[in-house]
């Protein structure tokens, strides 16, 4: 069967008609669009022809499969070629109101119904109905396109599109019948059939788009044409080039953010850094701080500390992220950075997200500065007026080297003299504004993130358009995988029985939660509820104690330093110790309603533990019956490789939930998508390295780079580019 392609019906007049229209004539200036239609598109944000070619569809019906009626499967969208057998009009017996068209059809491969209701009494009179009746009579060949149902007596069309055809080898005349249908998202008031006749009048248009990439390098990339693309997505030919339609424009729009993006870091480049030179003599200030560990590094560390060492050295600024599980040593290596900027002469800020965690921090660097003759000290916000007057003042006259905390190191009062490089620990847990803002406080200082959260490719490409990333891909001897297993809570005691028999032999345990207290509005158990029966009841013979983030900082630390110490047994805590915290007697990690928590966090919280030579245990309580609950879980079970549940968690959830509301900076995309499309990305990404590397300018392609600057102006926050 063939259905007559759209060129060929291409009307030569209408084209003539739209001589004097350009893309950004208004849609008003359209024939069909009245004042109102054109105020309920402009509250969709289209005012020009521009914009409107620019609303792609949200999805497609397909009418192309073209089936025989014994292979039709209910819940699908089919088209058939059939005979009409017999044809009926009639108001239905049980609503006067309904008249119904009854079709019997029938192929070489079997018999089908088609029904078509008409509602409201000027279609029940008795002439209407007959005329009806005629369109289709006995021995007629219909083209019919819809979704199958399953009907009391076999498959049924119900409501579908129909077109008499001359005969069985006719081809197809109607533009939707056996096409690709695009389906929009719209505004009440505005009908689907009005929005893609709309289209029709447009469509000729498309041929005014400019494309900013030449024939030959599209050809190259196996692309096609942005005029030709911008026309499938809206009347796409068939699949196929509907596909290729839709690589073109997400290929457009990664490659408009990866030139932003790269661009940028041409500019950032060229500015001058704080000179650090790094001593080839291991006798140095790090030398020895390496020497007085307990412990000789990993050659995943040594390598890492040497990529960030050949950083400093050089004239532009740092920016690298290190990446590695929890547990497999970024502490030092951030240390061993610092030490390097203060032997060079400079200041470091280390900044953590939690009090808890720049406190540890913190206490491991006064363990070993002193014998270094370091100064180091700590700001958070409950550091003591008194202290804190000492410590600014230190850090602006120079004379403290390091300073370690919070957010309180972002304040306006904290200024440093010659503030080197910046440290962000667990950057994930703050935003590029926030970051940025530490950096401010000194000339272009060197900034080393890190996180155990791995950044899955497509998210930091759409970030940062590259990222200089390290991994620690190792880690220390003696670790032995964490065991993990799901349990319904009814089975909650095997739970409990695990820890007591752990904490009997002098482990440790966590018990987390993911509420404080207990809510009205939500059916979970909390912190300050479990500790209270589990101090009283089930553990009463241990010690047990409670941390969440409501308490204040002088118990909260106290709490810490008792499970330390061992004097608190087993913590019943919130996910304030998510991140950083270092217990390694610590073998017993239980989380309640582990379905509340994110695959990225589960994984950071299960890394609290098996940090000693011990085998640990991670125990997921799940209580969602949901399917898809227990199948995320289980790839905590299956597997420990932060980079593949980063991956994961970033199909289950998305970008934005991934990266969280703190990391604003994503631009939008309209048809790209982070999940999906990351090949995509990729090819974006290297051409655009490839333009700018050999026009950094753009001086060569001055339509891309007009197109170019009006993509920053328009889609970027002003964050994002910073
Ligand atoms: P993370 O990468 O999660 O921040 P930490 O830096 O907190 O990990 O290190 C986890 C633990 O491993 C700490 O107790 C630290 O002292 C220890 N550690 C770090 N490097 C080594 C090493 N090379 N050998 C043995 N233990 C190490
Ligand atoms: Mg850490």
């Amino acid at each position: 069967l063939n259905i007559q392609s759209e060129n060929e019906s291409k009307d030569k007049t209408t084209i003539s008609v739209y001589n004097n229209l350009s893309l950004d004539s208004s849609l008003e200036c359209l024939r069909g669009i009245g004042a109102k239609t054109a105020e309920k598109l402009s509250s969709l944000g289209l005012v020009t022809v521009k914009d409107l070619f620019l609303y792609y569809p949200r999805d497609y019906i397909d009418y192309t499969s073209l089936s025989r009626i014994n292979s039709l499967n209910p819940g699908e969208t089919s088209t058939i070629v059939a005979t009409v057998r017999r044809c009926n009009a009639f108001k239905s017996p049980k609503n006067p109101n309904l008249s119904i068209l009854d079709l019997q059809l029938y192929d070489i491969t079997g018999r089908i119904k088609v029904t078509r209701f008409f509602a409201g009494r000027r279609f029940s009179n008795f002439a209407y109905l007959k005329s009806q009746a005629r369109l289709y009579p006995v021995g007629s060949t219909l083209a019919v396109s819809g979704l199958v149902k399953a009907g009391p007596y076999g498959k049924i069309f119900q409501d579908p599109l129909i077109e008499v055809l001359d005969n069985p080898y006719s081809p197809i005349k109607s533009k939707y019948i056996g096409r690709l249908l695009p389906i929009y998202s719209l505004v009440e008031g505005l009908r689907i059939d009005q929005f893609r006749q709309i289209f029709e009048y447009i469509i000729p248009l498309h041929e005014q788009f400019k494309d900013p990439l030449s024939s030959t390098r599209l050809k190259e990339l196996s692309l096609p044409i942005k005029s030709e693309a911008l026309l499938e997505i809206h009347k796409p030919t068939n699949q196929d080039k509907l596909r290729l339609a839709r690589r073109r424009i997400v290929f457009d729009e990664f490659l408009f953010l990866q030139l932003a993006l790269l661009r940028k870091r041409l500019e950032f480049r060229r500015i001058k850094s704080p000179l650090i030179t790094v001593s080839s003599d291991r006798n140095d200030l790090v030398g020895r701080f390496i020497s007085l560990l307990p412990f000789t590094l990993t050659s995943a560390q040594k390598r890492v500390l040497a990529e960030i060492e050949s950083d400093l050295s050089k004239t532009e600024p740092m920016s690298r992220l290190v990446q590695g599980d929890v547990g497999s040593g970024k502490t030092v290596i951030a240390l061993a950075a610092l030490l390097n900027a203060v032997q060079a002469g400079w200041q470091g800020a280390f900044m953590a997200p939690t009090e808890v965690l720049a406190n540890q921090h913190y206490l491991t660097l006064c363990k070993l500065l002193p014998q270094l003759f370091v100064s180091v000290e700590l700001l958070t916000g409950s550091t003591k007026q008194s202290s804190r007057n000492i410590i600014l003042e230190n850090l602006a006259n120079g004379s403290l080297k390091i300073l370690v905390g919070t957010h309180a190191l972002l304040e306006d009062p904290v200024t440093f003299s010659r503030l080197g490089l910046v440290v962000v620990d667990e950057q994930h847990r703050f935003g590029v504004k926030q970051r940025n803002r530490l950096l401010c406080k000194g000339l272009q200082p060197h900034l080393l993130t890190m996180t155990a959260t791995p950044i899955p490719r497509t998210l930091a490409l759409s970030l940062h358009g590259d990222l200089d990333v390290s991994q620690i891909d190792e880690l220390p001897p003696g670790r032995t995988p964490v065991k993990t297993k799901l349990l319904p809570s009814s089975e909650r005691n095997q739970a409990y029985e695990l820890i007591r028999d752990q904490v009997s032999n002098g482990q440790r345990a966590y018990i987390v939660l993911p509420l404080i207290e207990e809510s009205e509005k939500l059916d979970l158990r909390s912190a300050v509820e479990v500790f209270s029966q589990l101090s009283s009841e089930v553990f009463s013979d241990f010690s047990v104690g409670l941390l969440h983030g409501r308490m204040n900082s002088f118990d909260k630390k106290n709490v810490i330093n008792d499970f330390l110490s061992g004097r608190i047994q087993i913590l019943v805590s919130t996910t304030v110790i998510e991140v950083g915290v270092d217990v390694p007697e610590a073998t017993v990690m239980l989380i309640d309603h582990a379905d509340r928590f994110g695959l990225a966090q589960l994984h950071q919280l299960r890394g609290r533990v098996g940090r000693g030579l011990k085998t640990s245990h991670c125990i997921l309580i799940n209580d969602s019956n949901k399917l898809s609950s227990r199948e995320k879980l289980e790839i905590l079970v299956n597997s420990s490789n932060g980079f593949e549940i980063a991956e994961t968690d970033l199909k289950l959830r998305g970008p934005g939930q991934v990266l969280g509301i703190r990391q604003s900076g994503l631009p939008d995309f309209a048809l790209a998508s982070l999940v999906d499309d990351g090949d995509i990305l990729e090819l974006a990404h290297e051409e655009a390295q490839r333009i700018l590397s050999s026009d950094p300018k753009l001086k060569k392609s001055p339509l891309l780079r007009q197109m170019l600057d009006e993509y920053v102006l328009s889609a970027f926050s002003e964050t994002h580019l910073n």
